[in-house]
């Protein structure tokens, strides 16, 4: 722990207790979180178990009695002060991310400042979360809609953004007088608990904000299962989003799925191959590959393959592995060593099968001293029936597929249960409309490797989930729409 105490301008980030009704609650039980890249502790955090999950249950349940109740101006005040804080600790928060999960420092950085994004857009949009009047068909009746705070939502979160995915729901769900309980990755819980503390000194109520640790089978039955948890917020993925999907069912809870992607990213013949390259070269390596809108089947067509397949080779030759700390790393660890395991696996499938392992195709684990593997680029064979191709590869892998023509591309980027991002290189702009319309995925980027911004809504269709975060949809998935009749106004 003293070794990232050294790298803040703030330590007083640093938590390792739970933060339950406004104040910090510890335990004896503790779990560690070690660095990837190079299996260092970085700190022990307390487990709080079923009953510290209830505590928190319990103080959300009763300061929503008052938060729901605050003026939104007053709301939006405290939410725009968290953004405020978080951007003025932008470069600790980051070192918290790279030192728990591994991610490049830059990255982390801009990962803090992308999510806080959300936080100030949500407090504006959350000021004009206003209902409207209609018509009625009764004589001397009027009607009208009100959008009221849904209640607590448990907020459940992945490693791979462990600021951004806290900040994009709970910047929404705090605008709009819900109140939260979060629980985030066992792998990375230093960037939530430093939230905590930044949400503390933004001067949100007692019990508005909650951020508990421990084990998934302890604290997740409590937050579906309790009766003044109204919805659960969700980033993970899909096998887990089902379970909590199930659980939640029974007290009819509200579900916010963001799920996993098997996002495809297509290069068409009149694409302008450079800059397809360099857009694979953001979506394939960012976070070591492991983010759920990385592209994960590249299919380019058969005019365009050979070129950018060269543009590629020469790109991911480049790339420079380490510390995400070293400032010339361009990627970093994957999260632990089953995961370069799992990355492993996928890559000798593909050479069973026949592709060609063009650069890396190797863990570097044993060489480096952490859980490392080497930025990869794969052509596929003949066979395309390749593991990694209808599984999240999450790892530095970037395999390119041919196909001959657009039918043929729409038909192999659409064959799979995910449908969360898709890219599409061209520059014909009656393909643009004909190929985003045929595309079976939330959020389709044209010329354009990223898709998320605090404006736009983000989410998946099939299995990638239910739901959207950011823009004004954000902040209404934590709204319940209420109508008022009102009658014998004609009297
Ligand atoms: P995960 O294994 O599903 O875990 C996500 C969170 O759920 C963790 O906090 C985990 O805690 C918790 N969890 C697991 N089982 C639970 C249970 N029974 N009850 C309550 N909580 C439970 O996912 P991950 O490996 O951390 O993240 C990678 C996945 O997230 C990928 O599939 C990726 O595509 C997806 N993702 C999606 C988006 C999006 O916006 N759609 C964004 C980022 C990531 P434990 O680790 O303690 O089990």
């Amino acid at each position: 722990m003293t070794d990232l105490k050294s790298r803040l301008t703030d330590p007083t980030l640093l938590k390792s207790a739970s933060f339950i009704d406004g104040g910090w609650v510890d335990s004896s039980d503790t779990f560690e979180v070690r660095n990837p890249a190079d299996g260092s502790l970085v700190a022990k955090v307390a487990d709080i178990g079923a009953g510290g999950a209830h505590r928190a249950v319990d103080a959300a349940a009763r300061a929503f009695q008052t938060w729901k109740k605050t003026p939104v101006f007053e709301r939006a005040r405290i939410v725009r002060r968290w953004h405020e804080l978080i951007v003025e600790h932008a470069s600790d928060l980051g070192a918290i991310i790279t030192a728990e999960m591994g991610k490049p420092y830059k990255e982390a950085r801009g990962e803090v400042v992308y999510g806080a994004g959300f936080i100030s857009w949500a407090a504006e949009e959350a000021m004009r979360l206003h209902g409207e009047t209609l018509p009625t068909q009764a004589p001397g009746s009027r009607g009208w809609t009100i959008h009221q705070p849904v209640g607590v939502v448990a907020c459940i979160t992945p490693w791979n953004f462990p600021s951004a995915m806290i900040s994009r729901k709970c910047g929404p769900a705090l605008a709009a007088g819900c109140t939260v309980v979060v629980k985030p990755a066992p792998e990375t819980p230093l960037s939530a608990l430093a939230l905590a503390e930044l949400a503390k000194r933004a001067g949100f109520p007692a019990g508005v904000f909650n951020v508990i640790n421990g084990k998934a089978e302890v604290l997740g039955p409590v937050m579906t299962g309790a009766p003044a948890v109204r919805m659960i917020g969700f980033t993970g993925s899909t096998e887990v989003g089902k379970l909590l999907m199930r659980q939640a069912a029974d007290g009819i809870k509200r579900v916010s799925l963001e799920l996993g992607g098997n996002a495809p990213f297509l290069v068409m013949d009149d694409a302008d191959v450079e800059l397809a390259a360099d857009g694979v070269m953001a979506s394939k390596f960012r976070a070591a590959g492991q983010t759920c809108v990385s592209a994960n089947r590249i299919i380019a067509q058969d005019g365009v393959a050979d070129a950018l397949i060269k543009a590629l080779k020469r790109r991911v030759e480049k790339l420079k592995v380490g510390s995400g700390f070293d400032e010339r790393t361009n990627v970093g660890p994957l999260i632990h060593q089953e995961a370069v395991e799992h990355v492993s696996a996928l890559v000798e499938d593909a050479r069973t099968r026949g592709a060609k392992v063009l650069v890396g195709g190797q863990s570097l684990s044993a060489k480096m001293g952490g859980a490392f593997y080497a930025p990869t680029l794969i052509e596929a064979g003949e066979d395309q029936g390749l593991d990694m191709a209808t599984s999240e590869i999450f790892g530095p892998v970037a395999t390119v597929y041919r196909a001959s023509d657009e039918a043929e591309m729409i038909r192999l980027a659409n064959d799979t249960r995910h449908g969360l991002a898709a890219y599409l290189y061209t520059n014909d702009v009656g393909r643009v409309h004909r190929m985003s319309e045929a595309l079976e995925f939330g959020m389709v980027g044209v010329n354009a490797p990223m898709v998320g911004s605090p404006s736009t809504p983000f989410g998946g269709m099939k299995e990638s989930g239910i739901g959207r975060e950011g823009g004004k949809w954000g902040v209404e998935e934590f709204t319940e729409l209420k109508f008022v009749m009102l009658g014998g106004v004609d009297r």
